[in-house]
């Protein structure tokens, strides 16, 4: 059973007089589960849905859905399914306490790996599950895969039953779906010959794999540093050099690298980043693959005029992993807007010096980093660190924090969003 949280105004929901709380039974006989039953089995222009209302009463509807007209129905939040792993580097177990009570969840679920392109490890997986995926074809979905070996694997992930991956991507595969891939880099464990293995096999899967990404481990001041570390430059590099090699092979076979550096991998190994072009459709630009590059397009696609910015004094706020990258950024903004810059790369106050990215900045670093800062016309904040009640991660609201320094905030992803259009009063 799945229950309607919300009813879009002029949608086929709202004809239907579906309201919020309304619980979403079936449809042509077949119990719903989830949002993935919603969506798949009300897509026919003709289909059966039976509800409960709030009454306790059940009605039978006989849905003809117009093409082009939209259900409109959002339904209350999936429950997330856990994850089984146990891995020495798990983000989880590197949060401090007293943050959102959401970052302590461990999630592991292929339904948001399809949805949101969130990684999931294919380890909790049910024959129901296998069954469905094929069934509602979901794909492609994004596999942490991080060693194919099987004893690596359930080694990196702390899960003596972990799945053999690659017969698993394998049967997938023969079923049509496509993967996008992940292995965080854990020194001493997956790089060297494993990494070698690894990267082989799937490439050995043909275009099932679309693509595989090598991420160096993000450890915090709360992870396990008796078992696990980060990277040394030279291993970083070492690691790139054989993502180069792949990526060399990928080309000349696919047309396309298949083989990506994360961005940190390339700022850690202290080596630059490909082009653009590189990148192709920056498919796993989520991952910080490709990231600092289609910032780069973006700004200069977007029509920024560089009326009521010349001269004014912006702020940008970001982790320190991007500090060294922005740079490169800002000189194409400075020669579009005529503005200054000033790059801001926090210390995470929260997670602790080692994790580095923007998208997990507390609101209490940026607040002291601002709330003395009269000098500047602008700040532009990291939309990615709010969640969509706009609460940074130690749940201070955007817009209280605002309230709290002097100058104008602007959160954006791209630079371009927040520079595109009216600039600030001096
Ligand atoms: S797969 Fe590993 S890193 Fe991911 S949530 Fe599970 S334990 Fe944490």
């Amino acid at each position: 059973m799945i229950r309607v949280q919300a009813v879009a105004p002029d949608s086929l929901g709202a004809a239907l007089e579906l309201i919020p709380g309304t619980e979403l039974l079936a449809v042509n006989g077949k119990d719903l589960e989830d949002f993935l039953d919603w969506e798949f089995l009300t897509a026919d222009e003709h289909f059966v849905l039976r509800a409960r209302l709030a009454s306790g009463e059940e009605i039978e509807y006989d849905v003809e859905r117009p093409e082009g007209l939209p259900m409109g129905v959002m339904l209350e939040p999936p429950r997330i399914r856990r994850c089984a792993n146990h891995c020495d580097f798990c983000f989880v177990d590197g949060n401090p306490q007293g943050m959102r009570q959401a970052l302590y969840i461990r999630d592991d679920d292929y339904r948001l790996s399809f949805r949101y392109g969130n990684f999931a490890t294919l380890t909790n997986l049910k024959p129901w599950d296998l069954a469905r995926i094929v069934e509602y074809r979901l794909s492609p979905l994004y596999v942490s895969v991080h060693a194919t070996d099987p004893v690596v694997r359930r080694w990196l992930l702390r899960n003596p039953e972990a799945t053999d991956v690659i017969p698993q991507l394998r049967w997938f595969v023969e079923r049509g779906i496509a993967f996008h891939t992940q292995v965080v880099l854990v020194p001493g464990i997956n790089d060297g010959p494993q990494l070698l293995r690894t990267l082989t096999d799937l490439y050995g899967l043909g275009s099932g794999v679309l693509s595989v990404s090598m991420v160096p481990v993000a450890l915090t001041e709360f992870s396990k540093h008796a078992l696990v570390r980060q990277p040394t430059r030279e291993e970083c590099r070492a690691a790139l050099a054989t993502v180069d090699d792949f990526a060399a092979r990928a080309v000349a076979d696919r047309g396309v690298p298949w083989c990506y550096g994360a961005d940190d991998l390339y700022l850690q190994a202290d080596v630059a980043l490909p082009p653009a072009e590189w990148y192709g459709d920056f498919e796993q630009r989520e991952n910080g693959v490709g990231a600092v590059r289609y910032l780069q397009t973006r700004i200069q696609a977007a029509r920024i005029e560089p009326e009521g910015w010349r001269d004014k004094r912006i702020g940008i706020v970001t982790g320190t992993a991007m500090g060294p990258l922005i740079p490169q950024i800002v000189a194409d903004l400075t020669q579009i807007t005529k503005a200054h810059f000033e790059i801001l790369a926090l210390e995470n106050t929260l997670f602790g010096s080692s994790v580095t990215t923007a998208g997990l900045l507390p609101g209490t670093a940026i607040l002291a980093a601002l709330q003395n800062r009269s000098d500047l016309d602008l700040a532009l904040l990291p939309a990615e660190s709010v969640n969509d009640d706009l609460l940074f991660m130690d749940d201070i609201e955007a817009h209280a924090l605002a309230a709290q320094v002097p100058m104008p905030v602007r959160l954006s992803y791209d630079f371009a969003d927040a520079l595109v259009g009216e600039g600030v009063a001096a």
